[in-house]
């Protein structure tokens, strides 16, 4: 059994050193060039699922598991269909999930077992640091030829979960709070299955493939953040879509960068919120006089997209294995790639009717929400900023 175990598993969790190891680290070559390949690609129809769970440490029906877990499914599904393109040489997230029983055999073939509140004595041997992860995705066989992986999704046990980095956790993380961080837990492992690595290095509750997510969630302080604000709706190409309302982010006191961002949108003087509301073609900019007031807020003024390039970048790597023959065998294979917004803008004053020039990158692969995504280059007072926003 144990010799079966690749030493390839992304976590949920903590232990980033481990994580970013340059052993299985994109294109770093050596023993584990294709850890980071999605486990299935467009020639797998059919993945086979089952549900095991250790009744004693969740009070989870297989059931709700199975809803959760459908539905970070979906999730993906939906999210990759922005992102296959008919053109690429690697598809994801095509498949369809079938459920089957668990076998009793260990070696009986599944494709992928959830695993909910237990590891097997040989899998706490693989992973000695096991108590540290929420969640885990590991692999433990690689085809390389047909491109296909076999593992499991691991969710600790909820009743003797009690803190986790010295944080107090949620009670009943998984099975209580109507599933929702089971399910945005079950997303999180999911895109790791689907060939995603962590994006960013701060966790936070709408970056959802970033470093320590599941651990960030899980957070009982953290929980109130979560209700309204949990889990992004869009993953490859966020801004496509114009928002529903403006997006505001307060400061407690001025700051030399608020000031710059003052004297270029000419925003009433001392007024500490600063915010942006992307519409179809164009971003208009919006304050408030502080963290109060935040609720009735004020347009500025708009920059207007003059010109625009899409352009794609890759979400994943995939190495390409020499015993394959699903895939063209370029140096250069096309991935499913994140949506990036390049745009040349004019902003217009509403009230002076100023104009001002500047440079726009709108970039999903960045924190969510859109303030962090957003990027504004120009050159102001004789500084050129590569982005304004954060004030260098
Ligand atoms: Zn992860």
């Amino acid at each position: 059994m144990s010799r079966l175990f690749q030493l390839s598993w992304i976590m949920g969790l903590a232990f980033w050193s481990w994580d970013a190891s340059a052993a299985w680290s994109s294109g770093g070559g050596g023993l584990f060039r294709d850890a980071n390949n999605a486990w299935f690609v467009h020639n797998t129809d059919s993945v086979h699922y089952c549900i095991s769970i250790d009744e004693s440490q969740t009070s989870l029906s297989e059931e709700q598991v199975d809803r959760a877990f459908r539905k970070a499914v979906a999730y993906w599904q939906h999210e990759f269909s922005f992102t296959n393109f008919a053109t690429a040489d690697v598809i994801i997230s095509t498949q369809t999930f079938v459920k089957i029983p668990c076998p009793k055999d260990p070696a009986a073939p599944v494709d992928l077992v959830l695993q909910v509140g237990y590891l097997t004595a040989a899998q706490k041997q693989e992973i000695k640091s096991y108590a540290t992860y929420a969640s885990l995705a590991v692999r433990t066989q690689y085809d390389e030829k047909n491109l296909r992986a076999r593992g499991f999704l691991y969710l600790a046990p909820e009743k003797s979960l009690s803190t986790i980095q010295g944080y107090e956790l949620t009670e009943d993380p998984w099975s209580g709070h109507d599933q929702v961080l089971l399910y945005w837990t079950l997303v999180h492992e999911l895109g790791h299955v689907f060939g995603l690595q962590h994006t960013g290095q701060t966790p936070s509750p709408r970056n959802i493939m970033s470093y320590g997510f599941v651990e960030f969630i899980l957070q009982k302080r953290h929980l109130n953040l979560l209700r309204s604000n949990l889990g992004s709706k869009a993953f490859f190409q966020i801004h496509a879509q114009p928002q529903n309302a403006p997006e505001l982010n307060c400061y407690q006191t001025m700051t030399s960068t608020l000031q710059t961002l003052q004297m270029f949108f000419g925003l009433p003087q001392n007024w500490l919120c600063f915010g942006t509301w992307l519409r179809d073609q164009s971003l208009e900019i919006w304050t408030a006089p502080n963290v109060q007031q935040s609720m009735q807020p004020v347009r500025i003024g708009t920059i207007y997209f003059m010109q625009e390039r899409k352009e794609g970048r890759p979400a994943m790597t995939f190495w390409i294995p020499e015993a394959q023959t699903v895939i063209r065998k370029n140096d250069y294979p096309l991935l499913p790639s994140y949506v990036v917004r390049n745009i040349k803008g004019r902003y217009v004053h509403a009230q002076t009717g100023g104009e001002r020039w500047l440079g726009l990158v709108l970039d999903p692969r960045q924190d969510s929400p859109l303030l962090n995504d957003l990027r504004i280059m120009t050159e102001f007072n004789g500084v050129y900023y590569m982005d304004l926003i954060k004030g260098f």
